[in-house]
């Protein structure tokens, strides 16, 4: 499961009104995109999917439950940041295991969960490694392979490789690709990068100033652009 649904949400800070009535079906298994330019609030979303913030008014439904007021730990999602975020003081195994330990679950599922992610991400020779040792690819690999242990309902990723030189950021696309065919799970990818949203999505999502413009597969907002923003944003040559 991971069926994602947002209803009326809205969310400002104080004056600044930075999402506007945005409704949001994500069927489960499906990788959707959420693409605008920055600043148009797609990290606010993810956020508030995360349950890291909260919307100021409208629902968010997960499975078929009202998770609008629940933590982000009881939505049993994972995200990746842009900035990796892992534990610069623990090794990439520690960094793996950190949230696993926390919900008591057995060393051996731990171990072989870890194992499993390092084999799919190819990692493994660097579990003992702390991440200052290691490249910016392979600290992507494993802030993904962080999110791939919890065996979440659904991936929720804000730009995971803008950090990433272009060669790299091509390589890692395809492997996130491989990554979603194998696990059919859910995933939400927050990117500013047409290419990236045109090579990865099921369905994109065109924001603009806290506004959805446009839902589609990335085809049909290519030929069949609602308006000149998205026509610019998706179809600009390159
Ligand atoms: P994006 O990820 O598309 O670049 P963000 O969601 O980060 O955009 O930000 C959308 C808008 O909300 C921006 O104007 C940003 O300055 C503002 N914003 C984001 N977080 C906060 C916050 N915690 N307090 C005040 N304003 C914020
Ligand atoms: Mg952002």
């Amino acid at each position: 499961m991971g069926q994602i649904t947002l209803n009326k949400v809205d969310r400002a800070y104080g004056k600044l009104k930075v999402l506007h009535d945005i409704n949001l079906d994500i069927p489960d298994g499906e990788f959707t995109v959420l693409v605008g330019p920055s600043g148009c609030g797609k990290s606010t979303l993810l956020r508030l999917i995360a349950g890291l913030d909260k919307p100021t008014s409208g629902e968010i439904i997960i499975d078929g439950k009202d998770v609008t007021k629940a933590s982000a730990a009881d939505r049993g999602l994972a995200m990746v940041f842009q900035s990796y975020a892992l534990y610069p003081h623990m090794t990439v195994r520690q960094n793996l295991a950190f949230g696993l330990e926390n919900i008591r679950m057995p060393k051996s599922e731990i171990e072989s969960r870890i194992q499993e992610a390092a084999r799919m991400l190819e990692i493994g020779p660097y579990l003992d490694r702390r991440p200052g040792q290691l490249s910016g690819g392979q600290k992507q690999r494993v802030a993904i392979g962080r999110a791939v242990v919890r065996n979440p309902t659904a991936f929720l990723l804000d730009e995971p490789l803008s950090n990433l030189d272009a060669e790299l950021r091509i390589t890692m696309r395809a492997e996130l690709s491989g990554l979603h065919e194998r696990l059919t799970t859910t995933m939400v990818y927050v990117t500013h990068d047409q290419v990236e949203a045109m090579t990865l999505a099921d369905r994109i999502v065109v924001m603009r100033a806290g506004r959805i413009e446009q839902i589609g597969k990335p085809l049909d907002l290519f030929h069949r652009p609602a308006n000149l923003f998205v026509a610019g944003f998706i179809g600009a040559p390159r």
